[in-house]
């Protein structure tokens, strides 16, 4: 449960939910993304206008975890690069 509790009306009514970092597992429940978590999204090239433009790619809780997860993500890059050649 969150000390902070609903920030604004519509928050009370929508409801807790669970966040969990993608990379360590930490869960933390908030009525949205905790403070100082990331979340990481790509843009959806699928998407029509009125429809979400953004894939969400991950959350992540700290920088540490999102930058040991990029990490993985460059060197997927590189390898797909490098047997592309
Ligand atoms: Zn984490």
């Amino acid at each position: 449960m969150s000390m902070a509790g609903p920030r604004r009306s519509w928050e009370a009514e929508r409801g807790q939910r669970t966040y969990r970092c993608r990379r360590c597992r930490h869960a933390a429940d908030d009525f949205y993304l905790p403070d100082g978590w990331l979340q990481v999204r790509v843009r959806d090239p699928q998407a029509t206008p009125g429809e979400n433009t953004y894939r969400i790619v991950g959350l992540y809780c700290t920088a540490a975890c999102l930058a040991a997860e990029a990490g993985g993500w460059a060197a997927a890059v590189e390898q797909a690069e490098a047997a592309g050649r």
